[in-house]
């Protein structure tokens, strides 16, 4: 086939490519990003540490972050509008799934909008009591577990949990069974076993460590002798 031929095909294609998501394209322009909310970001951080009587350099400290997580109503409700109704839901549901925010994700959340994304993500729901949301192992992992602390669910790739600390419980997530009440970082001889499981199966070519973002990344590099930045 010619080739102008070709390039008209692959631009047809392309429009019906692009056809598909036209209602993502119109819903996309009322989509606010971080990048256009930059000052309003900062007004809201401004107020954060105030509250806190805390510093930038704070902010900036991932450390600080872990320790002022937000763990209670009445912290919350410093930062966002909290009914009475409210508050007491998500204490009943705190009794059942322990739950956590750093203030600066937080800090990303509309006050305004009680259903912004952020906020659902990160702050307990009533919903979250219903039958259909209380597996704690929505995804069956416990049997993907072949070697350490490894979650094995693909053919070529894995996770290692390095620990249950996250920054943020994320109320939707898959594995709640590791989170219990009490932080907890796996061992290091769990960490070498899942080490030497991929040693051993050479088809794994994609590593993630996870449980705690930047505090897996920290503990890993510091066994390794690494510095973690
Ligand atoms: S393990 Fe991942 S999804 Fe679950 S709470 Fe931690 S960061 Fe969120």
């Amino acid at each position: 086939m010619e080739k102008e031929k070709k390039r008209q095909i692959s631009l047809q294609r392309a429009d019906e490519l692009k056809g598909r998501i036209e209602d993502f394209l119109e819903a996309r322009k009322s989509i606010s990003t971080g990048i256009s909310k930059e000052d309003v970001l900062k007004e809201r951080k401004n107020r954060i540490l105030h509250i806190y009587s805390a510093t930038e350099e704070d902010w900036n400290d991932y450390k600080w972050q872990l320790k002022n997580r937000i763990t209670d109503v009445e912290s919350l409700s410093r930062i966002l509008p909290v009914s009475e109704k409210e508050k007491q839901l998500i204490q009943e549901v705190g009794e059942k799934f322990r739950w956590a925010v750093s203030p600066y994700y937080l800090s990303l959340a509309d006050p305004d909008d009680s259903f912004d994304p952020i906020r659902l993500m990160s702050v307990p729901n009533y919903k979250e009591l219903e039958d259909s949301c209380t597996d704690l192992d929505p995804m069956a992992e416990e049997y993907t577990n072949p070697a350490g602390c490894i979650t094995r669910r693909y053919p070529d790739r894995l996770i290692i949990n390095v620990t249950n600390e996250c920054a943020m419980y994320c109320r939707h997530c898959q594995r709640r069974r590791n989170i219990g009440e009490q932080d907890v970082h796996n061992s290091r001889d769990k960490i070498l076993e899942s080490i030497q499981y991929i040693r051993e199966n050479e088809e794994i070519r994609d590593v993630l460590i996870t449980g705690g973002e930047m505090r897996s990344l920290c503990q890993i590099s510091s066994w390794n002798g690494l510095s973690a930045s």
